[in-house]
């Protein structure tokens, strides 16, 4: 059987490719992808910006059915029983289990973690990314049966962003009660709306777009602050302080992935507060600000930053979808479709987007 992918032969240059379909080795899967959302990571690495990733297959954020079992499958990572046909998702890194970050149980540190994502469409067993028809789910890697009656455009942005937040504000320790400041109500920060209402926390979402001000709300916002309305920093933390009793948020999100956002954060924590940084990944002179360590330190504040997450957050990522998707517009996280063929517009049109983001229907 064949199978084809998008592929990023140059900068801006996007080729589709066909190839065999591997038969999945013994602990693999293989799955048919059945739609792929377009990440800000793929415009990154679309402009060969990335540090790293060159000529590859594009593609993580997915819901796919599995096509082919390897030998000793019949669960996934949750033991539930898998078959042919069942709709699955996984996370987008591998987990090797033998690396220092892997024996510490740091999994979403794997020193690995990247081993096949970035790889050529040439190299075994081709199908690396989510852009394409199939789906190669590598034996070191975690993977989740998607429960029925769950629509594949709700679930296939939960192994990105939605597990990413889950991870955050768990391990952040947002409960009941606190007030959640969210920096940015893109994808990760309607997502993060969601979780931190569901949690039982009181969200305010910063944002300076009308639809994601809006949007904001329809996700479990109680308040916005609308960065037109305050412009600056300063009158910001200001509306943050009115909206506390005066004394600052318990925890602050960060996922503009604007440097100043982080410094803006370290004033709208209440003393004692946490900081939580997800949206900044780049490093690098380009992205330093000034910043005074002393605030720090005065407001006793917990700073954590998360890369990736551990890889059953998105079994939770599903679970929580499966209970809540309905109270909230996940759907409308993704707007146009795109054929494969196309890949190359879609993330200029990703690039271009203010709201809802494109997603490849490989099928269309
Ligand atoms: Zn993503
Ligand atoms: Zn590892």
């Amino acid at each position: 059987m064949k199978g084809m992918v998008a592929a990023l032969a140059g900068p801006e240059r996007v080729e589709v490719r066909s190839f065999d379909v591997p038969e999945p080795e013994p602990g693999a899967v293989v799955a048919r992808v059945r739609r792929a959302n377009v990440c800000g990571s793929e415009v990154h690495i679309y402009h060969f910006h990335h540090p790293l990733i060159r000529e590859c297959v594009l593609g993580h954020e997915f819901v796919g059915e599995i096509v082919a079992l390897g030998e000793g499958v019949t669960t996934d990572y949750a033991g539930q029983p898998v078959r042919e046909g069942d709709r699955v998702t996984a996370p987008y890194y591998l987990t090797c289990r033998r690396c220092p970050a892997c024996l510490r149980g740091d999994f979403n540190l794997c020193q690995r973690a990247y081993a096949f994502w970035s790889r050529p469409p040439e190299v075994e067993p081709h199908f690396h990314g989510a852009f394409a028809t199939h789906y190669y789910i590598h034996p070191d890697q975690y993977f989740y049966r998607v429960p029925e009656g769950l629509p594949d455009e709700v679930v296939a942005g939960a192994n990105c962003g939605l597990s990413q937040v889950l991870f955050g504000l768990h391990r952040a320790g947002l409960s009941a009660g606190d007030t959640l400041v969210v920096q940015g109500a893109g994808g990760l920060g309607l997502y993060a709306a969601a979780v931190g209402r569901h949690m039982g926390a009181r969200v305010v979402a910063v944002e300076g777009i009308p639809e994601r001000l809006e949007l904001a709300r329809r996700f479990g916002a109680e308040e916005v602050v609308d960065m037109a309305e305050h412009p600056t920093p300063g009158e910001r933390a200001g509306r943050v302080r009115e909206l506390t009793g005066g004394y600052g948020a318990d925890v602050v999100l960060e996922v503009t992935g604007v440097p100043a956002a982080f410094v803006e954060a370290l004033e709208l924590a209440r003393p004692g507060g946490c900081v939580v940084e997800i949206g900044n990944v780049n490093v690098g002179r380009e992205h330093e600000v000034p910043l005074a360590p002393g605030l720090i330190t005065r407001k006793m504040l917990r700073i954590q930053g998360f890369v990736r997450y551990q890889p059953w957050y998105l079994h939770r990522a599903l679970r929580f979808l499966e209970q809540h998707h309905r109270e909230h517009p996940f759907g409308e996280l993704t707007d146009r479709e795109y054929p494969l063929k196309q890949v190359g517009e879609a993330i200029e049109r990703e690039e271009a987007r203010r709201v809802a983001r494109p997603a490849i229907v490989p099928d269309l």
